[in-house]
């Protein structure tokens, strides 16, 4: 009887425990992806991560037709769809790679249930996270909220796994399996195609993962301890929406980039596998507080006073607030479905404390146009970034947007590739140019207002306004 492997969140060939697991059986193999309708708490993809999702499973079935095998694509709740299939074809066995949202691991559960009860075999195999979240605990065995202390508890758990060939050969299962028209899903924007610019910046797929990797690593892994703030630079990865869809493991991440590290740079390695540690913690968060996305980590923040304000959540959307760094970021965000670290967080924190719009607002814009919309990180980061969340960075600490600027894009690089209005000014008025002389604006043909938003607040204003409204929930529980 075949096999049944459901692909979600790992869309890869190599290191991937259910595949290796079903190839391993030798018995014919079923590579099945189903847009799932969502249920419960689960939430819609965004539209960027969308557009991802289309390349990607392309990638994907183009891999598995060099094997002989392809992708099955169906649409409905995974219990129908897998319950169905399962009986069209007589497979016995389902396999999957786990995930850890609560909407998630409520359908994986009943699933696996139903399909016991029935006589059939389902397992849930670990294939996305260095280690599972509950693994790592505190030394009287509760969750951790503090990221230092649940990187060394992680670290201290040894070795981590080695990690998977892809399979050699997939039998492919040779009675009829009707497959959906991925065209038909409806993915990939047309009228406008805001995704237009996508294809230049990205290689969606497991290939594209892969070359990703080597490029960081050879051009770009040293240095990255000091680089990775600088936003005007090729700094950091840009892993993010691979690991999002799993076109890529954590696992042959974390191993590669030992071995490509040798002995030279310590202290880069240490920085760069403690993101993917951030990137456990948000995980190991959302798997212990399921409604991370929802509810403020910190009840305190329930009582915070928020601003309705649709105005400014959509000049900040835009990129059009009259602060550059802000702005640039935004629209990097729009055009390439990315936005640098650094810059995340002025934005993050701009709306959240120059604005005060409810930081759920900013993860919903962020959800939707993001490639890398990650069910954990993104919430984990936005709470990190509000204060309201575990760990997190003290409320009272109010990112400056222009000092920012001046530190991480000293000469401005970064604000002039996303801002062309302000490509003419120099260095020295491009993060504050309601502060430069009349005549350094007219010589760069800015004129504020005009060609260029005027501030929408005021930073000193903006910031008294922020930290009163903190008093407001200071001694609260
Ligand atoms: P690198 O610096 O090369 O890091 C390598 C990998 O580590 C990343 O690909 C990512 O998987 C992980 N990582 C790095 N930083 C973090 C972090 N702070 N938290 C968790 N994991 C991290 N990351 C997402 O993957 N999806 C999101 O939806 C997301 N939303 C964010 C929202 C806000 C407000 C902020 C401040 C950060 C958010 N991040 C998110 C975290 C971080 O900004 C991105 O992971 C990072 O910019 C991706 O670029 P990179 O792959 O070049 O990172």
């Amino acid at each position: 009887a075949p096999v049944l492997v459901w692909f979600r969140d790992d869309l890869r060939l190599a290191d991937n425990p259910a595949l290796a697991r079903a190839a391993g059986s030798g018995a014919p193999v079923i590579c099945l992806y189903i847009r799932e309708t969502p249920t419960g708490s689960q939430r819609a993809m965004g539209a960027a991560a969308g557009w991802w999702l289309a390349q990607s499973l392309r990638a994907l079935d183009a891999s598995l037709r060099g094997l002989g095998n392809s992708l099955v694509l169906r649409s409905g709740t995974a219990g129908e769809v897998i319950t169905d299939v399962a009986a069209a074809t007589g497979a016995r066995t389902v396999l999957w790679n786990r995930r850890y949202d609560a909407g998630g691991i409520a359908i994986d559960k009943a699933l696996k249930t139903a399909l016991r009860s029935e006589g059939l075999e389902a397992a849930s195999l670990p294939g996305n996270l260095l280690r599972e979240p509950w693994e790592v605990k505190s030394a009287a065995g509760e969750p951790m909220k503090v990221f230092s202390p649940f990187w060394r508890a992680h670290q201290r758990l040894g070795d981590i796994r080695v990690p998977l060939r892809a399979p050699r050969a997939l039998p492919a299962f040779e009675g009829p399996l009707p497959s959906e028209d991925l065209e038909s899903w409806k993915l990939e924007p047309t009228r406008p195609n805001w995704a237009s610019d996508f294809p230049q910046v990205w290689t969606p797929g497991e290939a594209g993962a892969q070359a990703r990797l080597t490029t960081f690593l050879d051009e770009e892994l040293a240095g990255y301890a000091d680089g990775r703030d600088r936003p005007d630079r090729p700094s950091t990865s840009r892993l993010s929406p691979h690991l999002r869809f799993g076109e890529i493991s954590p696992v042959q991440i974390w191993h590669q980039a030992h071995i490509a590290a040798g002995m030279n740079h310590g202290r880069d390695l240490a920085k760069f596998l403690a993101e993917l540690g951030w990137r456990e913690f948000a995980y190991h968060l959302l798997f212990h507080w399921p409604t991370l996305a929802s509810d403020n980590f910190q009840p305190r923040f329930d009582g915070f006073p928020w601003r309705s304000d649709t105005a400014s959540l959509r000049a900040w959307q835009r990129g059009l607030t009259g602060y550059p760094l802000v702005d640039a970021g935004m629209r990097q965000l729009w055009r390439t479905g990315w936005m640098h670290n650094r810059v995340r967080m002025v934005v993050a924190s701009f709306l959240v404390k120059h604005l005060l719009v409810d930081w759920r607002e900013g993860e919903r814009w962020f959800w939707d146009t993001l490639v890398d919309a990650d069910v954990a990180n993104n919430p984990a980061s936005w709470q990190w970034v509000a204060g309201s969340g575990a760990d997190a960075a003290p409320y009272f600490r109010i990112f400056n947007p222009v000092l920012q600027g001046e530190k991480f894009d000293p000469g401005g690089d970064y604000v002039r590739g996303w801002v062309p209005e302000l490509a003419a000014l120099p260095a020295a008025a491009i993060h504050a140019p309601w502060k430069a002389p009349t005549a350094v604006l007219e010589k760069a043909g800015v004129t504020l207002g005009e060609t260029y938003p005027a501030p929408i607040v005021d930073h000193d204003a903006a910031r008294e306004r922020a930290l009163a409204a903190l008093s407001e929930i200071r001694d609260a529980t």
